[in-house]
C-alpha cells in the first residue's frame, strides 16, 4: 500500500493577512462615477426625456454619414497614424487658422485624440507632475476634477461669482508657486458663460507671471448667441506656446459617439502629449477621422445654422423652465441652462431623482459641477429636437413643479 500523501498545504505567504486586492485603496476611490452618465442610465430606466447628458437626439449632417460609410468601404479600417490621419490634421490646421486665428503645424503641433475627453487627460498627464496644483474654475465640467486627480495633480478650485464674473483678487490669490496649469472652458458648461477678451487677457497674464500652461476646452466654440464672439486664449499675445487648445467634433457636428477630438499645442508640449496619447489609446477611430475631414469642408452657412438652431432651442427650454417655476438666465453659449432650484426646497440630487420619477425628465444635479456646493442648482441641456424640448417642458409644467 502506498503511504498516505501528506496534505498539500500552500505555505503561508507574506501579505496573506492583508485585505484581498480589490479592497485595497486606489486612486479610483477618490472620486465618484460620473453623475451625468448616471442620470442617463436613470432616464433610460424610467423612460424619461434625457435633458441630462449633452448629446443630440437628432441626426448628424448627411455629408458626415456618407463620408463615414465611404471611409469604411474604402478600407480605412486599420490604425491611423498615432497622432492622427494626415488629411485630418491638414484640414484642422486650415480651419483653426481661419476660425481661431492660430497657426499650428499639422506635422508637429496637432494631435487627434479620442474626443476632447482624452485630449484633456493626455494634456494633464503631459504637463503636470504629482503634487502640482491645477487651477479649476468652479462650477466646472465634471470630468476636470477626476482628470486632475488621475494625473496625480491637486485641483485648486476658484469660484466664479454668482453672475459668473471673475473676482480678480480671489483669482490672484489662487495662483501660487505650485500652480502648473489652469483648465479653462469657454463657452462654458454648465454656466453658458463666454469668457471675454478682457477676462482671458487677465488669465493669460497670470499664466505668464506664474509660468503656467493654459489647457482650454473649446468644444462649444461654434455654439454662441446674441452676437457673442469666441476667443481662444492661445491666440493672445505670449500664450501660443503655453496653451493647449482642445477641440472636438462631438458637439459642433452632432457626433458625440464618434469620439474624435484634438489638441493643439507648441512642438515641445505636443511631443510629450503625443507620447501619452499613444500609450493611452494608440489612436482615434481611423474611418471616423477620415469622415471628419468632410465635416471641416462644410460651408460657413453650416455654422450659422447650428448657432441659430440652438438659439431657438435655448429659448424653447428657457421659456418652459420659467413657466415651470425655475429661476434661470439665458446662456451666452454652449447648450445648457443652469437653473436655481432653491425655491423648490429640495436638494439637487433628490430633486433630480424626483423629476425623473414623477415628471419623466432627467437633469443633472448641480453638485456634480462643484467640489463643494451646488445643491441648489440643476442643469438641463437643450441639445434635443424641438419637439423633445416642447414635450419636456410640458411634462415639467404638468408635474406641478411650480
Ligand atoms: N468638454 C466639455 C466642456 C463637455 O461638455 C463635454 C461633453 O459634454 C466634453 C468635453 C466631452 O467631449 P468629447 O465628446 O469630445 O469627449
Amino acid at each position: 500500500m502506498k503511504p498516505a500523501r501528506p496534505a498539500c498545504r500552500t505555505p503561508a505567504r507574506k501579505g496573506a493577512a492583508e485585505p484581498f486586492f480589490p479592497a485595497r485603496p486606489s486612486r479610483a476611490d477618490t472620486f465618484t462615477e460620473s453623475v451625468i452618465r448616471e442620470m442617463t442610465r436613470l432616464a433610460l430606466q424610467h423612460n424619461a426625456i434625457n435633458l441630462a447628458q449633452g448629446f443630440p437626439d437628432f441626426p448628424c449632417p448627411a455629408e458626415l454619414k456618407a463620408a463615414a460609410c465611404n471611409a469604411v468601404n474604402e478600407d480605412y479600417n486599420q490604425y491611423a497614424i498615432t497622432w492622427g490621419a494626415k488629411d485630418l490634421r491638414d484640414a484642422l490646421a486650415k480651419r483653426v487658422k481661419h476660425y481661431n486665428g492660430m497657426d499650428y503645424n499639422p506635422e508637429t503641433e496637432i494631435t487627434v485624440t479620442c474626443g476632447s475627453t482624452e485630449a484633456m487627460m493626455a494634456s494633464l498627464l503631459a504637463t503636470t507632475r504629482p503634487g502640482d496644483e491645477v487651477i479649476v474654475p468652479e462650477p466646472f465640467y465634471e470630468n476636470y476634477g477626476p482628470d486632475t486627480v488621475i494625473s496625480g495633480a491637486v485641483p485648486r478650485y476658484v469660484q466664479l461669482e454668482d453672475d459668473f464674473s471673475l473676482d480678480e483678487e480671489a483669482w490672484k490669490s489662487a495662483f501660487t508657486k505650485k500652480s502648473r496649469a489652469i483648465i479653462l472652458n469657454t463657452p462654458n458648461n454648465p454656466t453658458g458663460k463666454v469668457f471675454s477678451n478682457q477676462e482671458l487677457s487677465f488669465i493669460a497674464d497670470l499664466c505668464i507671471d506664474y509660468n503656467m500652461v493654459a489647457i482650454t476646452d473649446e468644444i462649444y466654440e461654434h455654439i454662441l448667441y446674441d452676437g457673442k464672439k469666441h476667443i481662444s486664449i492661445g491666440a493672445l499675445s505670449g500664450m501660443r506656446d503655453r496653451t493647449i487648445t482642445i477641440g472636438s467634433f462631438s458637439k459642433t457636428y452632432s457626433v458625440t459617439g464618434w469620439r474624435v477630438g484634438y489638441a493643439l499645442a507648441g512642438r515641445e508640449i505636443t511631443s510629450r502629449l503625443r507620447k501619452i496619447h499613444d500609450f493611452l489609446t494608440v489612436g482615434a477611430p481611423a474611418p471616423l477621422q477620415h469622415a471628419c475631414v468632410a465635416a471641416l469642408q462644410l460651408p460657413e452657412s453650416y455654422y450659422r445654422g447650428l448657432a441659430s438652431d440652438y438659439d431657438r432651442k435655448r429659448k424653447i427650454l428657457y421659456n418652459g423652465l420659467v413657466n415651470a417655476g425655475f429661476s434661470c438666465q439665458l446662456p451666452g453659449g454652449a447648450y445648457y441652462i443652469f437653473t436655481d432650484i432653491a425655491e423648490f426646497g429640495m436638494r439637487d440630487t433628490d430633486f433630480a431623482r424626483h423629476l425623473v420619477e414623477t415628471a419623466g425628465v432627467a437633469a443633472v444635479p448641480g453638485s456634480s459641477f462643484y467640489h463643494d456646493g451646488g445643491e441648489t442648482k440643476l442643469r438641463f441641456t437643450f441639445s434635443k429636437k424641438d419637439e423633445t424640448l416642447v414635450e419636456a417642458c410640458r411634462r415639467l409644467e404638468l408635474a406641478g413643479t411650480r
